[in-house]
C-alpha cells in the first residue's frame, strides 16, 4: 500500500484576502484588485471543481486499492504536515500557488531531508515555485506564463513508467501556457513536452532524483481549468505515484567509514 499525502494550498477557493496569509500591507487600490481577483477565481473554481480541487484529487486516489490517501491543507495546524505524517508518507503530492511564502522554511527543509531519505515528491503546476522544490533543485524554478491558452502535450519519453498508457499526444482545450526558459537543473527525463498556441514549448513533465528520492514535476493543472478531470492527466498522476514511491525509506545520506570488502581469490 502506497501512503500518499496530498498537500493542497486551499487559499483561492475561499475567495477572501486572509490577513493571516497575506500579512504585507498593500496600497489600498492594489488590495482591492487582489481581493477582486480572489473572489473571481473562487467563483470560477467552483464551476470546475464543485467539491474543491484538493478534494477532487483526493477522491480520485481514494478509489485506488493500492493507495491510501490523506489530504492536508495550509490552514491546518502546522500547515497540515506534522513530523508523524511526514514519517508515514511514501509520496507527497504538492499543489500550491499564491501562498508559497506561507509555508515555513523549517517545514520546507524537513520535506527536503525526507526526499533525500527516499520519500517521493510530485509537484503540480504552479507548485514549481514551492519552497521544497526550490531547495531540492537549487534553482529559481521561474518560467514564462499566460492564462487561457490551448496545449498539446507530447510524450517525449514513451518508455518511462510515468508515460505508460499515455498516447503520443493529447490535447487540453484550455490550459495555462508555461514557457521556457524554465530555470531548472537538467532533468533526468523530460517525459512530456507541452506546445501552446503562441508557439511556445515547455518541459511539462520532468524527473530528477535527489539522494534516495524521486521527484516528478508536472505542468498542467491551472486552478480554473478542468485539467484534473482529464483521463490522461489522472493516469499520469497514478503512474507518477507508483514511480516515485520508494521501496523503503533510508537513513539520512551520510559519510560512512567503510572497511574494504574481502577480495575474492
Ligand atoms: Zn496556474
Amino acid at each position: 500500500m502506497i501512503r500518499l499525502t496530498i498537500w493542497y494550498e486551499n487559499v483561492q477557493e475561499k475567495g477572501i484576502l486572509d490577513k493571516n496569509i497575506f500579512q504585507e500591507s498593500f496600497p489600498e487600490e492594489e488590495e482591492k484588485k487582489f481581493a477582486g481577483f480572489l473572489a473571481k477565481t473562487a467563483e470560477e473554481m467552483k464551476k470546475v471543481y464543485p467539491d474543491g480541487l484538493g478534494k477532487t484529487l483526493e477522491d480520485h486516489f481514494k478509489a485506488k486499492e493500492d493507495i491510501s490517501v490523506k489530504l492536508v491543507t495550509l490552514d491546518m495546524p502546522g500547515c497540515g504536515i506534522t513530523d508523524e505524517l511526514l514519517e508515514n508518507t511514501d509520496v507527497l503530492m504538492w499543489w500550491s500557488h499564491i501562498a508559497q511564502h506561507a509555508v515555513p522554511d523549517e517545514l520546507a527543509e524537513k520535506i527536503h531531508q525526507r526526499v533525500l531519505q527516499g520519500m517521493g515528491l510530485i509537484v503540480l503546476h504552479s507548485g514549481h515555485l514551492c519552497k521544497p522544490l526550490k531547495l531540492l533543485l537549487g534553482t529559481s524554478c521561474t518560467l514564462r506564463w499566460r492564462e487561457g491558452d490551448f496545449e498539446r502535450v507530447w510524450t517525449t519519453a514513451p518508455t518511462h513508467p510515468i508515460a505508460q498508457g499515455i498516447p503520443p499526444m493529447f490535447e487540453l482545450e484550455t490550459e495555462e501556457m508555461y514557457g521556457e526558459f524554465f530555470d531548472i537543473p537538467k532533468p533526468d527525463d523530460v517525459i512530456f513536452t507541452g506546445w501552446f498556441r503562441g508557439g511556445e514549448v515547455f518541459r511539462s513533465g520532468c524527473t530528477w532524483t535527489r539522494g534516495y528520492g524521486k521527484i516528478f514535476y508536472f505542468q498542467p493543472g491551472h486552478e480554473t481549468n478542468p485539467t484534473y478531470h482529464n483521463e490522461y492527466i489522472l493516469k499520469i498522476l497514478d503512474n507518477a505515484v507508483h514511480w516515485t514511491a520508494p521501496d523503503r525509506i533510508h537513513d539520512k545520506p551520510d559519510c560512512i567509514h567503510a572497511e574494504a570488502p574481502e577480495i575474492r581469490k
